[in-house]
C-alpha cells in the first residue's frame, strides 16, 4: 500500500478538477434540453451545477426531499457536540442564483423511462417533469433485519444525518458510568467504509472526556475484518482507546428489537444496551429501486447510464462501480462529486451529439477522526481501463485502481486538514 505524505494528498485530493477547465456549450438547439436531477446531497447537487456550468443552453431542475441537504461527512463530529448542526446544512440558494437551477422541493416517485419523465410528490401535489436526460443520486437505503422489531426513531442509526444524527447525540450525551454503546457495522458495500469505526472512535473519545468510567462501545462488525484503514483503526482500538471499545469480528444480524435495545448477531447477543446504534445493510435509494434486481445500480463508468435506459444516470452511493481491486469503487461524498463530474461531462457531450470521453479518472478521500484532537485519512484514485479477474485475465471494462493512500500518522495536523478538505468539497457541490 502506497503512503502519501499531506503535502502529496492534498493535490491528490484537490476537488478541482481538471474537467472543470473544458467548459463546452451545447449552443447549436434553440429549445433547451432539460436534465432533471433527483436528489440534492453531494453527487445530485454537483452534477446539476456542472451540467449548467458546462452545457449552455440547458434547463436542470433539481429535486431533492427537503429543503436544505444535511451532509454525512462531519456529522459524527455533531454527534459529539464537536460541532454544531449548522456546520453541516447545506442550503440550495447558491446553486438557484449563481447557476440558474430549478429547485422543486419533493420527493420522485415514480419513473417512466419510456415516456422520458418523473413524477414527484409536492406540498401543492403531484408535479411531471420531463427529461432528456434523467440523473438520480437519492444515496441509500436501508435492509430491515431478518427478525425482530426494529424502529429507527428508537435505534437511531444516524447513516443519514439530520434529525437521526440529533437522535443519537442525545441518547449519547445521557450515558453514564458503566453503560454500553453497542454499533454495528453493515456488510460491505456500504455507504463510507472507514465511517462506522470513526464514529465508535469519536464516541469512546467522548466517554472517556466526559469521564464515563467503565463505559464501553462494542463494535459488532458484519465483515470478518475492518474495512478501511486497518491499520490505524486496529491501533486506535487496540491502543488509544483500548479498554473502552470492544470489536467483534463476523457479527451477522440476525435479530434486532429497538423496544429494549437488544441485538443477536452470529457472534454476540446484547441485551439492553443503553445505546444501540444499528446501522444496517444497504442498498440503492428508493427510486432507484426499479433499475436493480438487488443492491446497487450497474452503471457504464464513462456516463453513468444504465444499460435499459442509457439516458437515465445513477451516481453516487446508489451506482456499483467494479473496480480492479476486486472491490466496487467506494461509497464516499467526494466520489460522488467526482462521479457526478463524469456524469455531467458525457450528458452535455451526448446533447451536443459527442461520444463520452474515455479517458475518465475518479476519486475518493475520507478524513477519519480518531479523537476530539486528531485524524487520520484514506484517499484512492482510479482511471477507466481494462479489470482482471484473480488470475490477471481480463474481465471486463470498469475502474483501474491506480493508487490507494493512506495517512502515515494519525495526526492533529490531519485533524485541520479534515476540515480545509471539508470546505472544499461542500463549495464545490453546492456553491
Ligand atoms: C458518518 C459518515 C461519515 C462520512 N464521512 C465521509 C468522508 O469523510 N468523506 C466522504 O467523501 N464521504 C463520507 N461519507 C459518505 C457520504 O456522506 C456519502 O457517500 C454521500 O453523501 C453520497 O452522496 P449521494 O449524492 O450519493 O447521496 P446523499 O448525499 O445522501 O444525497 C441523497 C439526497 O437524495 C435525496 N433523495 C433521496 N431519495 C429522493 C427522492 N425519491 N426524491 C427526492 N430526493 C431524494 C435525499 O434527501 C438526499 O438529499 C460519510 C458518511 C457517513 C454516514
Amino acid at each position: 500500500m502506497q503512503t502519501l505524505n499531506r503535502r502529496q494528498f492534498l493535490k491528490l485530493a484537490g476537488i478541482a478538477s481538471a474537467l472543470a477547465a473544458l467548459p463546452r456549450a451545447v449552443g447549436a438547439a434553440t429549445t433547451p434540453a432539460r436534465v432533471v436531477v433527483v436528489g440534492g446531497g453531494f453527487g445530485g447537487a454537483t452534477a446539476a451545477k456542472y451540467i449548467r456550468m458546462w452545457g449552455g443552453n440547458v434547463q436542470v431542475t433539481l429535486v431533492d426531499t427537503n429543503a436544505n441537504h444535511i451532509s454525512c461527512i462531519l456529522s459524527n463530529l455533531v454527534l459529539t457536540g464537536a460541532l454544531p448542526m449548522s456546520r453541516i446544512t447545506l442550503g440550495y440558494n447558491a446553486l438557484k442564483a449563481n447557476y440558474g437551477i430549478t429547485v422543486v422541493q419533493g420527493r420522485a416517485v415514480g419513473i417512466d423511462g419510456a415516456g422520458n419523465t418523473v413524477t414527484v410528490s409536492t406540498a401543492g401535489g403531484n408535479q411531471v417533469l420531463s427529461y432528456d436526460h434523467l440523473v438520480l443520486s437519492p444515496g441509500i437505503d436501508f435492509i430491515a433485519p431478518p427478525a425482530g422489531t426494529w424502529d429507527a426513531n428508537l435505534t437511531p442509526h444516524a447513516w443519514q444525518a439530520g434529525p437521526q444524527t440529533t437522535l443519537l447525540q442525545t441518547q449519547l450525551a445521557a450515558m453514564r458510568n458503566g453503560d454500553t454503546f453497542v454499533m454495528t457495522v453493515p456488510k460491505s458495500p456500504y455507504r463510507c467504509p472507514p465511517g462506522p469505526y470513526e464514529r465508535a472512535c469519536v464516541v469512546a473519545d467522548y466517554l472517556k472526556t466526559k469521564k464515563r468510567t467503565g463505559a464501553k462501545v462494542i463494535v459488532l462488525d458484519a465483515n470478518a475484518s475492518i474495512q478501511a484503514e486497518p491499520i490505524a483503526f486496529g491501533n486506535a482500538f487496540n491502543v488509544t482507546h483500548a479498554g473502552v471499545i470492544e470489536y467483534v469480528p463476523n457479527a451477522t444480524v440476525q435479530s434486532v428489537d429497538s423496544a429494549s435495545r437488544s441485538i443477536v448477531t452470529s457472534a454476540r447477543t446484547v441485551n439492553n444496551a443503553k445505546v444501540l446504534n444499528y446501522i444496517p445493510n444497504q442498498k440503492a435509494g428508493a427510486i432507484a429501486a426499479g433499475l436493480t434486481p438487488n443492491g446497487f445500480v450497474s452503471v457504464n463508468p464513462l456516463t453513468y447510464g444504465v444499460a435499459a435506459y442509457p439516458n437515465i444516470h445513477v451516481i453516487g452511493d446508489a451506482c456499483a462501480v467494479p473496480a480492479s481491486d476486486g472491490k466496487a469503487v467506494p461509497k464516499s461524498g467526494h466520489m460522488a462529486n467526482s462521479q457526478a463530474k463524469v456524469c455531467a461531462d458525457a450528458i452535455v457531450r451526448a446533447l451536443a451529439g459527442e461520444a463520452p470521453d474515455q479517458n475518465v479518472a475518479t476519486n475518493s478521500a475520507c478524513y477519519s477522526p480518531i479523537t476530539a484532537t486528531t485524524s487520520s485519512w484514506l484517499s484512492a484514485n482510479y482511471n477507466y481501463g481494462d479489470i482482471y479477474d484473480a488470475a490477471g485475465v481480463v474481465k471486463g471494462k470498469g475502474m483501474h485502481r491506480v493508487d490507494l493512500g493512506e495517512a502515515d500518522k494519525v495526526t492533529s495536523g490531519n485533524y485541520n486538514d479534515m476540515f480545509t478538505w471539508a470546505n472544499s468539497l461542500f463549495a464545490d457541490s453546492f456553491v
